[in-house]
């Protein structure tokens, strides 16, 4: 167990024994030595199976949604997910008061996709040291650096510190280059129209439609999707072309003011489509439009999601 798994295991065990809170959600050890799954711990005594380390690939805030809001919920967040929360507290889907948010500077994801392609499948165990990564296979065992491995999205990632954690475990890390999100979207944005349309329907043509991209995203809640609505329907169903399009661009423009760029999504998505590049563009929108960045407050509206009377934009308030 590691120092910080430790520490992790040590609040969990106070939050659950001092009943401060209902479930705490974090992550849970698996067989399959690359994927630790999310699992929500109420008794103290299932504690002994929580893990933490850089394959704890999903967005716990995805979890809070599952919950009444009455339910006292601790947490694990590493920067990301400590802004879903805020996000979604701000979009009325908890209460603040009802959360303890246990936070991890956070060191980035690995990317198992990755590790498999560079080490083979029989991985038995991945230790991590700082910033080395040692993965031993079956045959082998193999030296990485932490960052040749880190998933994409954690490489270019700005805010890796949890914002608003009740308690901190771990030193904070120093915040990201937002140059890297710009210079990645800049370089599709300098390609000709037909080439970006080209890009485009290279990656969303790729779409089995399977929605674990939505299933993963703590800001897809809505308990009807415009996918799956009939009565009208929205779009075409189906994997036509014209259908996985318009899937891709509705469901990016959701995300306006509301994206963290976490990459839950990509990780989730087993056609390795990089809808991040029309997320952190929005993203980066809303930047430079709005100076908004969503979840560094638990009070501030998404801009797309705020409207007053002295909006230029009249068609809106028409009539008033
Ligand atoms: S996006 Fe940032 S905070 Fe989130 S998991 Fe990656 S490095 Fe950590
Ligand atoms: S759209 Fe993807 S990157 Fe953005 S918050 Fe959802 S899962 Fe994270
Ligand atoms: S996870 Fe990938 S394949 Fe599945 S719907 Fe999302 S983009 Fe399409």
């Amino acid at each position: 167990m590691t120092e910080l798994e430790t520490k992790i295991r040590a609040e969990a065990e106070r939050l659950l024994s001092e009943h401060l809170v209902d479930v705490v959600v974090a992550f849970r050890k698996e067989d399959a030595p690359l994927h630790p799954q999310p699992a929500f711990f109420t008794q103290v005594d299932e504690l002994q199976d929580l893990v933490y380390n850089g394959l704890c690939a999903n967005n716990l805030a995805n979890y809070l949604t599952r919950h009444p809001q009455e339910t006292r919920i601790g947490m694990v967040v590493r920067g990301c997910e400590n802004r879903s929360v805020n996000a979604l507290v701000v979009e009325k889907q908890h209460t603040r008061e009802n959360l303890v948010l246990i936070g991890i500077p956070c060191e980035g994801i690995l990317d198992w996709r990755h590790i498999v392609a560079l080490t083979g499948e029989n991985v038995l165990s991945v230790e991590e040291n700082g910033e080395s990564v040692c993965v031993h296979t079956r045959e082998n065992t193999f030296a990485f650096s932490r960052v040749e491995l880190l998933h994409p999205s954690c490489q270019r990632c700005l805010h890796p510190n949890p914002i608003s954690a009740d308690v901190l475990l771990g030193e904070l890390k120093p915040e990201g280059d937002p140059e890297l999100m710009r210079l990645r979207i800049e370089a599709l944005e300098n390609l000709t129209l037909e080439e970006r349309n080209a890009w485009f329907r290279h990656e969303a043509e790729r779409c089995i439609r399977c929605y674990a991209c939505r299933e993963a995203c703590p800001m897809c809640y809505c308990t009807e999707c415009f996918v799956d609505h009939t009565e009208p329907r929205w779009s075409e169903s189906g994997v036509t072309p014209a259908g996985m399009q318009a899937w891709h661009i509705v469901r990016a423009f959701h995300q306006t003011g509301r994206c963290t760029s976490c990459g839950a999504c990509e990780r989730a998505c087993p056609m390795d489509i990089q809808m991040t590049y029309l997320t952190d563009k929005l993203n980066l929108d809303m930047i430079d439009a709005y100076q908004f960045e969503v979840g560094m407050d638990t009070t501030t509206q998404p801009p797309f999601a705020t409207l007053t009377l002295d909006d230029k934009n009249r068609f809106i308030t028409r009539g008033k």
